[in-house]
C-alpha cells in the first residue's frame, strides 16, 4: 500500500533529497511462533480479530531512536489530527505511527505504550495504512524544504486558522467567467487586503468554528463586520 505514496510527487522528493525518512516495518516479522500470528481472538467473546500486543511493543522498541519519540495509535477513537498537531509532529525528530486493522488493537497498546491517538476524521477505516499516509503527508509539509516555497505552506488553509483565498490562473475570462480585476491591478497592498478578506468570508460561510476561538486584531474584526453587513444586505 505504502509504495505508490512514496513513488510521487512531493513524497518522493523529499525521500530523495534526504529531507525526510519513511520506515515501514511489517509487525509479522516481529512475532515468535511459527505462523507468525499478528491477532487473535477478542477476550469476552466477539466477532472479528483484534492485534496482539506483543508485535506492536517489539515493532515499535526496535525503531524508536529514543524515550522522547512519540508513538501514534491510528485510531478512530483518537484526538482529531489537524494541521496544528501536523506541524507540532513535525517538530520531532522521529515519530513513529501504528497502524490498526481489523477490530482494532490490544488497548495495552494505547495506555501503556502509545503516547496519543490520532484519529483522521469521524468515520472509520478498514485500516490504519491510509490513515497513516494522510498523516505523514501533512506532516512532511511542515519540513523544512520538502515544500518548495515556504510562503505556500504558510498560506494554505489552516496555518493561520483561516481557510486559503480564492486561487485563480489564465486564461484572464473563461466562458464568461472573469478573474477578479484586483488580482491584475500589480498593487500589492491591495491584492494582500483584498485575498485577506476573502479568505476570512470563505472561513465565516464554511467554518466559523474555526474563527470562534479566534483572537482578532482590530483590522481583522473589522472586516469581518464588513463580511457580515455585506452577507445581511444579500
Ligand atoms: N473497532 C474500531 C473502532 O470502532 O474504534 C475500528 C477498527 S478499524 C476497522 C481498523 C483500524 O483502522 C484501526 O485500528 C485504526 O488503526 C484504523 N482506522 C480506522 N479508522 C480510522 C480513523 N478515522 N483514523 C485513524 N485510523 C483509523
Amino acid at each position: 500500500m505504502f509504495e505508490g505514496f512514496f513513488s510521487g510527487g512531493i513524497i518522493k522528493r523529499a525521500l530523495q533529497k534526504g529531507l525526510i525518512e519513511i520506515n515501514v516495518r511489517n509487525l509479522r516479522d516481529f512475532t515468535t511462533d511459527k505462523h507468525r500470528q499478528v491477532d487473535d481472538r477478542p477476550y469476552g467473546g466477539e466477532e472479528g480479530m483484534v492485534f496482539k500486543p506483543e508485535p506492536i511493543f517489539a515493532a515499535v522498541e526496535s525503531v524508536r531512536q529514543s524515550d522522547k519519540t512519540p508513538v501514534y495509535l491510528l485510531s478512530p477513537q483518537g484526538r482529531r489530527f489537524d494541521a496544528r498537531l501536523a506541524e507540532e509532529m513535525a517538530r520531532h525528530p522521529q515519530i513513529v505511527l501504528v497502524c490498526g486493522r481489523y477490530e482494532g488493537v490490544d488497548e495495552r497498546v494505547a495506555e501503556h505504550l502509545a503516547t496519543d491517538e490520532i484519529s483522521i476524521g469521524d468515520y472509520v477505516l478498514t485500516g490504519g495504512e491510509l490513515a497513516a499516509m494522510v498523516v505523514v503527508d501533512a506532516v512532511a509539509r511542515f519540513v523544512p524544504r520538502v515544500v518548495g516555497k515556504e510562503e505556500s505552506v504558510r498560506h494554505d488553509s489552516f496555518f493561520e486558522g483561516l481557510l486559503d483565498y480564492p486561487q485563480y490562473t489564465r486564461p484572464r475570462e473563461f466562458r464568461g467567467m472573469k478573474v477578479p480585476q484586483v488580482l491584475f491591478s500589480g498593487d500589492h497592498k491591495k491584492i494582500e487586503a483584498w485575498r485577506r478578506k476573502k479568505a476570512l468570508e470563505k472561513t465565516r460561510g464554511r467554518r466559523p468554528d474555526l474563527l470562534a476561538g479566534r483572537q482578532s486584531s482590530p483590522e481583522e474584526k473589522h472586516l469581518l463586520d464588513q463580511i457580515d453587513n455585506e452577507r445581511n444586505k444579500r
